[in-house]
């Protein structure tokens, strides 16, 4: 296993507050235990943080693009900017090279403690599946989003989000700051036993795969028009099918799923995701079949 650097940001949202201060305090502790593994800590958007909002120009966490860097435009947004500094720095082939990136988030839906992969990379899967047989958290399993890419993550050749909620922006809430410690440290026990060959991988990896967003209803004008249905409000993860409410509009009347395939909503009324006309993201469970090809893969890392 030739893992030699992690690198653990917080702040990729600027006005997600509570994995800055988790980071914070795991910093202060952490720092005593020695380890093979070193960790980098780094606040993804310092200048939001700073001013307590989600970013400056553009979204950072969908900022990783390798085309940014010929559009000349984007390249003089900040958030383009500190991408290409983080990947620079902390990249593979970067000054201080980190083989692993998670990146920790909140969310203002009712996810719990959730873990979010990007595409179907065997190192992530290795990885999730551990996390997931120790605390049975969900794994959302984004793909095939045209209109959604240029995630942190996937400029590491290893590397997920750890989304954790509900909290709004900018509280700091204790309970989710002590869920945030528990991930980060369990992460490095389990890092530890795959690097000393202690792991046994569980049997399965359940997903819940992307399938499509969804808007809110909206009026002639474009406003919205429609809550997020009191019987919808959060149900993260939890499945519905046709006829189901999803909104309830001005004039009273409630709008039902019409689709004919079971699905499990997430991100159920994302504040940050109004901007992307986003009320919830359609997924759909799939139990995928473990491989030890996951072992081999995160120690060729
Ligand atoms: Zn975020």
């Amino acid at each position: 296993m030739t893992v030699q650097r992690i690198l653990i940001v917080s702040g990729t949202h600027g006005n997600e507050i509570n994995p800055v201060w988790a980071v914070k305090h795991f910093n202060r502790v952490g720092k005593s235990l020695i380890h093979d593994i070193k960790y980098e800590f780094i606040i993804g958007n310092p200048a939001a943080y700073e001013k307590g909002c989600r970013y400056i120009h553009v979204d950072l966490n969908r900022s990783f693009k390798e085309s940014e860097n010929f559009d000349q435009h984007k390249n003089s947004f900040y958030e383009t900017k500190r991408a290409n500094f983080l990947v620079d720095k902390f990249g593979i082939d970067g000054s201080i090279p980190c083989q692993i990136a998670i990146d920790l988030h909140t969310t203002t839906a009712n996810m719990g403690t959730s873990i979010v992969l990007y595409g179907r990379r065997l190192k992530d899967f290795c990885l999730a599946a551990l996390l997931q047989n120790k605390f049975g958290l969900p794994i959302y399993l984004h793909e095939k989003d045209k209109s959604q890419t240029g995630f942190l993550v996937e400029a590491w050749p290893c590397g997920l989000v750890i989304e954790i909620g509900a909290v709004a922006q900018n509280f700091y809430d204790s309970k989710i700051i002590d869920r945030f410690s528990v991930i980060i440290r369990s992460l490095r026990e389990e890092i530890d036993k795959l690097k000393n060959n202690l792991i046994e991988l569980p049997k399965e990896l359940v997903v819940h795969v992307h399938q499509r967003s969804i808007d809110y209803p909206r009026d002639e004008k474009g406003d919205i028009d429609g809550l997020i249905h009191p019987e919808r409000i959060n149900q993260d993860w939890k499945m519905i099918k046709k006829g189901d409410p999803l909104f309830l509009d001005s004039q009273g009347i409630t709008h039902e799923y019409e689709g004919d395939q079971f699905v499990w909503p997430v991100f159920i009324g994302e504040v940050a995701y109004k901007e992307k006309k986003i009320a919830m993201s359609y997924t759909k469970k799939e139990v995928i079949c473990s491989n030890n090809q996951w072992v081999y893969e995160f120690e060729s890392l």
